[in-house]
This record gives structure tokens, C-alpha cells and sequence, in this order.
């Protein structure tokens, strides 16, 4: 039998089923396959370590990426193009570092990794963006394909996604301004200030971009690890307290719990100068959440 299967005549079928699944396409000539491997210290049902005087766990922990490019010894971003698959559309993947149990409320599956094809070159770091370009941001959610199908990554009110969505349950729960207890500090990042309803086939335009810019200028795709560091992102933060606004920070340019938040983020919350346009833009600084590590 495994004789006969091992025969020439299999090998064309063969081919043609393993493409069909999707699995068997070959990178072009000259390109070479990258995984791009990140970490966050969150798994549903433990404690975050060090976050907070209390024990916190984690409800969602979700981002989109973009634009991502691996970074030569000429300091050149050479783009990687991102594997078609439920997680991946047009060069947009979603990481997933919740799983649905123990509190969480997202969806079962995990994604740690993005996936591609990238020129044949010497590789010594790696750039992408946290957010969703505008073309694919701006959709309505029942058409649009996976990954951005999931109304829970769905920003209605913003007509948009969120490009991070990082729910946390500290012990005892968020104290808000007027007393009242509340579970969960929210972080919603996206695009805000939009204007146009995309289900009318309406133009959007937002105010404030919010999308991050990451470049780590050391960084081994072979060897090393994204590290999305909790710890980092809400040092200064008391994720026991809300400060008014939103709980937590849902990217209002006025929510005080912003402030530091975006600063971790890289991002400028408020224009320059009142009526300005740099809002929501990079800081010169650049965000401080996420590195390189070597496991
Ligand atoms: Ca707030």
C-alpha cells in the first residue's frame, strides 16, 4: 500500500489538495517565510504579576497590528507580507492572548504570532503599527471578513475598532469618582473623533488617529520575542481607581486616566494647541510597552 502510495502519479493531487487547504503555497522566488513570535504575561484566571498592590486578572487582551516590516543593517523597513487566514486580512493580523475561560469574555482561541513572507535579507530589527489602517477600520462588522468580523474588537461609537483592548479586574474591584464600585479597567484604544457612518457608505474621518508606531532596532526574527509589557503600560497607573470619564481610558483626549496612559503609549491625547491637528499623533519619544526579549 505505502508503496504505491509513494508513487509519482500521487504527487500532482497531492499538490492540489494541499493548496486547496491552503498550507502548500509556495513564497515567491527570492522571498522567505517570517514568523513574527509576541508575548503578554496575561493568561485568563491568574494574577498579573506586580501590576498593582492588588491581585488583578485579566477579562480581554486584545490588539490589532499593521504595516509590519522587518528592519535591515541599512536601518531599511523592508514590509512583510502578511499569510491570508482568519486572524490576517490585508496585512492586518490580530493578536489574542485571552482564551474565553476563568472571567474572560472574548473567544476561545489564542493568536501569538503573525505569519508571512518577507524579502531574502540580513534582518537586525522590526517595525509595525498598533491599529487598523483606515480603509479596513471603517467597515461594518457582518460583511467584513476574520478578523475584523468580531464585534467585540468593534467600536461602534467610534465607527471603527479598537486597536487594543486590555480589560483588567483588580481584586475588589475599580473605585469611579462618585463612589460607586465597578469591575473592570477598560483600555480602548482607536481612532476617536470620527465623523461618517460606513454602513451608509459614508466617508469617516477622525480627529485623532491613535495608531502606534513600534520600531525595535534590536531584534532577531529567528530568536526573539514582542514583549507587550503590562507592567510597563500601566506603571503610574492605580488600577484600583477611575479619575472620571470612561473607566478606565477609553481614548477620550479629557479622561484624566489618559494622560499617563497614552504617554506609555507614545501617543499625544490632546493637540498641541487648542483647535491643532496633532492629536492623537506619535510622541517624539515613542512608546515604552513594548521590546525585544531573548527567551
Ligand atoms: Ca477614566
Amino acid at each position: 500500500m505505502w508503496t504505491m502510495m509513494k508513487g509519482r502519479r500521487l504527487a500532482a493531487p497531492l499538490m492540489l489538495a494541499l493548496a486547496l487547504a491552503g498550507c502548500a503555497t509556495p513564497p515567491p522566488e527570492g522571498d522567505r517565510p517570517v514568523a513574527l513570535r509576541f508575548a503578554m504575561d496575561a493568561a485568563c484566571g491568574r494574577d498579573l504579576a506586580g501590576i498593582a498592590p492588588v491581585p488583578v486578572q485579566v477579562r480581554d487582551a486584545r490588539l490589532f497590528v499593521s504595516e509590519v516590516a522587518l528592519i535591515d543593517r541599512a536601518g531599511r523597513a523592508v514590509p512583510v507580507t502578511l499569510d491570508q487566514n482568519v486572524w490576517q486580512h490585508q496585512g492586518t493580523a490580530l493578536l489574542d492572548f485571552e482564551d474565553a475561560t476563568q472571567g474572560c469574555t472574548g473567544t476561545p482561541d489564542l493568536n501569538d504570532r503573525i505569519t508571512g513572507t518577507v524579502k531574502a535579507g540580513d534582518y537586525t530589527g522590526v517595525a509595525f503599527t498598533i491599529g487598523v489602517p483606515p480603509a479596513l477600520n471603517h467597515s461594518a462588522y457582518e460583511q467584513a471578513p476574520a478578523p475584523f468580523d468580531l464585534t467585540a474588537m468593534g467600536w461602534s461609537w467610534q465607527a471603527g475598532r479598537k486597536f487594543i483592548k486590555i480589560e483588567l479586574l483588580p481584586q475588589g474591584g475599580v473605585q469611579r469618582p462618585n463612589g460607586t464600585p465597578t469591575g473592570a479597567w477598560n483600555v480602548h484604544l482607536g481612532s476617536s473623533g470620527c465623523k461618517g457612518d460606513p454602513v451608509k457608505g459614508e466617508t469617516v474621518t477622525c480627529a485623532a488617529s491613535n495608531r502606534i508606531p513600534v520600531r525595535l532596532e534590536r531584534f532577531d526574527p529567528a530568536r526573539d520575542v514582542i514583549d507587550i509589557d503590562l507592567k510597563a503600560l500601566f506603571a503610574g497607573t492605580d488600577l484600583t481607581r477611575d479619575g472620571g470619564g470612561a473607566v478606565g481610558c477609553m481614548s477620550g483626549p479629557s479622561d484624566p486616566d489618559c494622560t499617563v496612559l497614552f504617554q506609555a503609549m507614545g501617543l499625544r491625547l490632546k493637540p498641541t494647541v487648542e483647535g491643532g491637528t496633532d492629536g492623537g499623533q506619535p510622541l517624539p519619544e515613542g512608546q515604552r510597552f513594548i521590546k525585544a526579549v531573548r527567551p
